[in-house]
């Protein structure tokens, strides 16, 4: 049935709403999608009942293909599951936690790994009953520290998520490349730009988790990718682990150093230490932009700390809260950082070459180094000069380092290629969890020898609501959404024009004509409100096709407006079906 204006619950807004900052989602409010009811929290109004229920049915379709069987889950559940897997701790403060009249604490379920794998292990026993997919299309509840865009990051939202159980690791791979493969379909279907990217440092294996992100410069992930199709979530580019170490607060000590080396040797020693991978060798000692601060520790291992640079400010001694220490330094151009995969995967913070007064002077920084040492200094055009690594800003209180950005034109952690940087919203997950859950809440079954082996499960989510979130930022323009017709709310909308009543009663004709052959229709069949205001609202709403019939009729042609390119044309009445179909 045709949805019609004149009685849709509907009331779409000339103006952007206060609390909304993207464009997508001010438009998806304006035009009467969702509307807010607290941060994070969102109302369905019917027109965006109808973008759900086309993305929903989408995601359905696929996830039936490859047999994987739908059911629901409730959203409120028991502690006691998530308590054996350390869940109820381990999630903090995103967990809704509530407790019912009988004093038992109760949780809104922020993903189901737990509950699927206690039901199998009711129903199941025997090897017989697998391999198993399972999924549902649920709200999910996580008290997200920012909610944002309105549904992009909610703290209720829809997503689907599916488990599968297998008795090997043979047939968890099977069934992680079937969800991988139903995943792209999905996500070619919803139609955005999105890239698949590594989720995990592949220390379970290359493929064990993997994220499908889409390509927003609104994106709260960054990835990067190389020419040879390698990409990764920064998150998973293994980087090494901030010291253990304990910032101990001190006076600064300075002290003379008339043995500083030079900075020949500090690069001779590089060479001899960190050969290059690329066949070359560290150089440009004293066009010095730089300087990279190596932790040494007592076994001779070494970690960059700090990198300097140049002319940000004198150096202070009285600032800095440090004891003394043995240490050491290194030193080499800011343009060599992207050949050096250490460091590029190190952490670094931005440390200062001092100025000229300081020349000569070396300080001494225990608290950075705990069971190790450092030392510091480099030199530039003036000569050789002290590095000083600030408390609280190059380190921090608990000894903790800032972790280093992957920068654009990093050396891809592949081998060969140049490291790309963008943004993503996640969109899909998929993660091949292992025993983990079944460990933990016991689901075994029978092998074919009769001995119990413990299930091996994946899990695999799809952000439903969020990808509507995605589809309206991503397809818009000043004049409001422009929705691809896969998940439009209707097919066409029709645009009853004037005051005529013969054009509404051919429009109603239309619209069966339309709604015979299949074809949803928003009909506007309103008869008080004016031309100018229908169109301006069939813009905002962004239904891929409008078609107008007002005067026209008299020459038994009808208008119809491709609501992307903005093109119009007349076509015979009797032509119109073909031409929206
Ligand atoms: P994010 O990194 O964006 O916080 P996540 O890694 O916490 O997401 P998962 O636990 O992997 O999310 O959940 C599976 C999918 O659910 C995500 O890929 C994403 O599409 C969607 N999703 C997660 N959190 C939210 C949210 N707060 N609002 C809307 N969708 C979400
Ligand atoms: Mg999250
Ligand atoms: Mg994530
Ligand atoms: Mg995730």
């Amino acid at each position: 049935m045709a949805m019609r204006m004149s009685t849709l619950f509907l009331r779409t807004l000339r103006e952007d709403p206060a609390d909304a900052e993207l464009p997508g989602h001010k438009l998806l409010v304006r035009a009467g999608y969702v509307r807010r009811v607290a941060p994070g929290i969102y109302t369905w109004l019917p027109l965006g009942m109808r973008v759900l229920a086309k993305v929903e049915a989408i995601v359905r379709e696929e996830m039936d293909r490859i047999g994987s069987q739908e059911v629901k889950f409730p959203a409120l559940l028991p502690r006691e599951p998530y308590e054996v897997t350390n869940r109820w701790t381990e999630y903090g403060e995103n967990l809704f936690r509530l407790t019912d009249r009988k004093d038992a604490d109760m949780l809104l379920g922020p993903t189901h790994e737990e509950m699927f794998c206690l039901t199998v292990k009711d129903m199941y026993s025997s090897y017989k009953d697998l391999p198993l997919a399972l999924y549902q299309i649920q709200n999910k509840y996580r008290d997200e520290a920012r909610p944002r865009a309105g549904i992009l990051r909610g703290r209720e939202f829809i997503m689907k998520d599916s488990y599968s159980f297998d008795v090997d690791s043979a047939g968890l791979q099977k069934a992680y490349d079937a969800h991988r493969e139903a995943y792209i379909r999905i996500f070619n279907r919803l139609g955005f730009e999105y890239v698949i990217v590594h989720a995990d440092s592949g220390a379970m294996g290359g493929s064990a988790s993997e994220e499908f992100l889409a390509v927003s410069e609104y994106g709260e992930d960054t990835f990067v990718r190389d020419e040879h199709g390698y990409a990764a979530n920064v998150e998973a580019v293994e980087v090494p682990q901030a010291p253990a170490v304990e910032v101990t607060a001190g006076p600064a000590h300075v002290e003379d150093t008339p043995n500083t080396p030079t900075i020949d040797t500090l690069v001779a020693a590089l060479n001899e230490r960190h050969p290059r991978t690329d066949g070359r060798s560290w150089t440009g000692a004293d066009t010095l932009k730089n300087v990279i601060v190596m932790l040494v520790h007592p076994d001779g291992t070494r970690e960059p700390l700090a990198i300097g640079l140049p002319g940000d400010r004198e150096v202070d001694a009285k600032r800095l809260e440090a004891k003394v220490a043995p240490a050491e330094v290194e030193a080499f151009e800011e343009k060599d950082f992207a050949a050096y995969p250490m460091l590029a995967k190190g952490y670094i913070g931005p440390g200062v070459l001092g100025s000229e007064k300081a020349s000569g002077i070396r300080y001494l920084l225990d608290p950075l180094v705990g069971e190790g040492s450092a030392w510091v200094t480099g030199a530039d055009e003036h000569g050789k000069h002290v590095i000083d690594l600030v408390h609280g800003r190059d380190f921090t209180a608990d000894g903790t380092i800032q972790a280093a950005e992957l920068r654009e034109g990093d050396v891809s952690p592949s081998g060969n290629g140049t490291l790309h940087l963008a943004r993503g919203i996640e969109m899909g997950h998929i993660f091949q969890l292992g025993t983990k859950y079944a460990e933990a809440l016991g689901l075994k079954v029978l092998d074919e020898n009769g001995k119990l082996v413990t299930v091996t499960m994946g899990s695999y989510g799809v952000g439903v609501t969020r990808a509507v979130g995605v589809i309206a930022e991503d397809n818009l323009d000043d004049s409001g959404l422009i929705w691809p017709r896969n998940v439009s709310p209707a097919d066409v909308h029709l645009v009853a024009t004037g005051k005529d009543e013969e054009v509404f009663v051919k429009s109603e004709e239309l619209v069966n004509t339309l709604e015979a052959a299949g074809i949803e229709v928003l009909f506007d069949d309103r008869r008080k409100v004016s031309p100018g205001v229908k169109f301006k609202d069939a813009e905002l709403i962004g239904v891929p096709t409008i078609v107008i019939v007002g005067k026209g009729l008299a020459d038994g042609v009808v208008e119809i407006k491709d609501r992307r390119s903005g093109e119009r044309r007349e076509v015979a009445l009797d032509a119109l079906l073909a031409e929206v179909q």
